[in-house]
């Protein structure tokens, strides 16, 4: 017989789905020729890329 896990397990973030930090070109290139990226972390999660599922829920109904 199998016991259900106990610990909660998180979830995918819903405003980022798993894709927690990205990369922003500022679209000019710099003075090396190199197109210099800013990366962003999700505000939801904080580039965790999972939330405790309980915030899940109170996102759901926002
Ligand atoms: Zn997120």
């Amino acid at each position: 017989m199998t016991h259900p896990t106990t610990t909660p397990t998180p979830r995918i973030c819903p405003n980022c789905d798993g894709f927690a930090t990205v990369a922003i070109t500022t679209g000019s290139r710099d003075r090396h020729g190199h197109l210099p990226t800013l990366t962003a972390n999700c505000p939801a999660c904080n580039g965790q890329g999972t939330v405790p599922a309980r915030r899940v829920r109170e996102a759901a109904r926002a």
